[in-house]
């Protein structure tokens, strides 16, 4: 059973880079949510935790803490850029190990061909920093920067889908680092058997019209309501 570690970076009373009416951590959080519920969606043979479930304050510090004192085989800090440039980048530290390392370059091509579906953002690569958290956890650990709070990027972060597909870039990366086993997908056949067992109660529906003009089907719905049959509007 392998076990995940997801850092939401920033939380609490530190919102992290705030700009554009967007703050750091409402993004890091909807991120790693969107990579845990993908993770559970579609793979076994692992655990996660995130290093709060809520909006807690927490040091980086006990951040890394908590993932040692778990014993976490992999952690994993999301956070969003700021100084008014463009792109995606990813850091170990360091000194880091060949598993980080491992684990950065295995991210870095997730996220970014995600991130580039949406537009042909910049790739800043793979980097070291002395970051705290990087630092001070014992398992392989990154750092992920996804795209500029205060740039032109912010567009893309102001976008629900955007955020889910890189959610999900992570949880992807992380499943191929570890090599974790895709859960089962249900087969054909299951799905039919509740629509057979349908079958036995068909209902017949009347379609009396179809209008380009939504007034045209509401003028018809209303008579027809008059005469005593239920009509709705598709
Ligand atoms: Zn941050």
């Amino acid at each position: 059973m392998k076990k995940i570690k997801w850092d939401k970076g920033h939380g609490g009373s530190d919102p992290g880079a705030v700009a554009n009416g967007l703050k750091e951590k409402d993004l890091t959080h909807r991120i790693v949510e969107y990579a845990m519920d993908y993770l559970e969606a579609n793979y076994t043979g692992f655990e996660q935790r995130t290093t709060r479930a809520g909006d807690q304050t927490l040091t980086l510090s006990q951040r890394a803490d908590m993932a040692n004192k778990w014993g976490a085989d992999v952690f994993i800090s999301v956070h969003i850029n700021a100084g008014k440039g463009t792109g995606f980048e990813i850091y170990v530290h360091p000194n880091a190990s060949p598993q980080s390392v491992a684990l950065q370059n295995v991210l870095h091509g997730e996220i970014l061909s995600a991130i580039q579906q949406f537009e042909n953002i910049t790739d800043r690569g793979k980097k070291r920093a002395n970051y705290a958290v990087l630092r001070e956890t014992k398992m392989p650990a990154v750092l992920t920067e996804n795209l500029f709070i205060d740039s032109n990027d912010a567009k893309l972060l102001k976008n629900e889908a955007f955020l889910k597909a890189v959610g999900e870039a992570h949880a992807r990366g992380v499943a191929k680092f570890l090599g974790l086993p895709q859960k089962a997908k249900p087969q054909p056949q299951t799905q039919q058997k509740p629509q057979q067992k349908a079958s036995n109660q068909k209902l017949y529906r009347v379609q009396v019209g179809s209008f380009s003009d939504r007034k045209n089907a509401e003028r018809l719905a209303a008579e027809l309501k008059k005469k005593g049959y239920p009509a709705i509007i598709v």
